[in-house]
């Protein structure tokens, strides 16, 4: 059988291809040249599958597309208070090259844009790199992201620097306020060198994917960044990430997104799967014409919107039911899926509605796959509190979806790895509890 994923793209970039509406950035000349009809797209899952359709392996520069991956380089490497002091994190709702500032502190008002953007580049690496070891921090960082070694389009480079009045302008400004310390001439160098890497559709799809991926590359399954900066990098994008056009995209496609300039476009779904499209011609916001269309179509057909409200917890009490008879029988609540909050809750209701009257009590956690902190605090809250009630308490727990499990304060649980393993001890414990 063939699989249905690169078809459906291939479906998808055929109904696009039509339109060749809007045109390539005309600001940076050797960008205005490129080929207008190139079209691709890509989907790599966070288990590092890859599937694409038209032209995924052509390299094109990697623009705004690298302020995201910047952003969380300089987050990792000097942590959230000194970024934020000079970054801010509201979406400004302008162009990517609006000259402004917030009023009161001078900083930038998001690093999409690209006063934060430019500020964010010499945030990268530790303050006393010089800015060529600046740009190999950068480049060595993007490169983690895509899982190979990229490199950089000089042409392009010299082409946008000859131009580059606008950003220089920027940087002054920054400069001024105090935002910027070094050079602004030597950060916009720098910053358009970020702007140069060369990248084609597949490398942007694992990029995103590594960010959809709790900033674990999926291919070489490096730890590229740590997780709370994951989380900060996608709050940001799914804010700001698409400019002046931030408010549409978020209610008609939902997926946290970059654009660049040179056409290319990234989504990051957490924790499913990262998208990227590339075709140059690009709307009055900059984004790229056909790109948005793939993405409001990916988002409809596949239900990608991350506000789409996931199967309810409902679910997760697969069973409650007494096995065995007699003292030892024992009430099993037999839980299944993912546990989080919402899950977590529905078991401390059937717990507390329940009132079992067998002195043993088992949490099933066979068919459970994921539980996490908050989920595992509540049901060893949950153990605790049975056991305060004077029951015994069986955790089943066969693939240690709980290690080590630490009721706390006079609860007492005792793991096994079947139901019938909790029966024979809750009988023995009759037995040898009899006078
Ligand atoms: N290098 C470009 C600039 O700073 C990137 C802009 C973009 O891709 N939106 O003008």
């Amino acid at each position: 059988m063939r699989s249905v994923v690169p078809d459906y793209l291939r479906e998808a970039l055929s109904d696009v291809e039509p339109d060749t509406s809007g045109e390539p950035a005309g600001y940076i000349p050797e960008l205005a040249a490129a080929d207008p009809d190139r079209l691709g797209a890509v989907f790599a899952t966070t288990d590092g599958e890859v599937y694409g359709a038209g032209d995924i392996d052509t390299e094109f520069t990697i623009q705004s597309i690298s302020k995201p991956f910047t952003y969380a380089l300089a987050l990792a490497d000097r942590g959230f208070g000194p970024v934020l002091a000079k970054v801010g994190v509201e979406p400004s709702g302008e162009a990517f090259n609006q000259i402004s500032l917030e009023s009161d502190t001078g900083r930038p008002y998001n690093p999409m844009i690209n006063a934060g953007a430019i500020t964010v580049h010499a945030l990268a690496g530790p303050p006393e790199l010089t800015p060529v070891e600046r740009v190999e921090r950068v480049v060595e960082g993007l490169s983690a992201f895509a899982g190979r070694r990229l490199t950089m389009d000089e042409a392009v480079c010299a082409s946008e620097l000859e131009h580059a009045h606008r950003n220089l302008a920027i940087a002054h400004m920054l400069r001024s306020h105090d935002i910027l310390t070094e050079d602004p001439r030597s950060v916009v160098d720098g910053y358009t060198r970020q702007c140069s890497v060369l990248v084609t559709t597949r490398d942007l799809a694992v990029m995103a994917a590594t960010l959809a991926n709790r900033g674990i590359n999926p291919l070489s399954g490096e730890r590229v960044i740590p997780e709370p900066v994951v989380r900060q990098v996608l709050s940001v994008m799914s804010t700001c990430g698409m400019y002046d056009a931030a408010g549409d995209w978020a209610t008609q496609v939902g997926i946290p997104a970059k654009s660049g300039v040179a056409g290319g476009l990234i989504g990051a779904l957490p924790g499913q799967i990262g998208i990227a499209t590339f075709s140059p011609r690009l709307d009055r916001h900059g984004n790229s014409v056909r790109g948005v269309s793939l993405f409001e179509r990916f988002s409809a057909d596949m239900g990608l919107h991350v506000m789409e409200v996931p199967a309810a917890a409902r679910g997760v009490v697969r069973s409650n039911h007494v096995v065995g008879r007699g003292p030892g029988a024992i009430r099993v609540l037999q839980l299944q899926g993912g546990i989080g909050f919402a899950a977590a809750e529905r078991v401390v209701r059937e717990a507390v509605e329940t009132r079992p009257a067998e002195v043993a009590v088992a949490v099933d956690l066979t068919m459970v796959y994921s539980i996490d902190d908050v989920g595992r605090r509540m049901l060893l809250e949950v153990v605790r509190r049975l056991t305060l009630d004077g029951h015994e308490v069986y955790l089943i727990d066969p693939e240690t979806v709980v290690p080590d499990p630490d009721p706390g304060d006079g609860g007492r649980v005792t793991v096994v790895g079947t139901i019938e393993q909790a029966l024979n001890s809750s009988t023995r414990q009759v037995r040898d509890s009899r006078p």
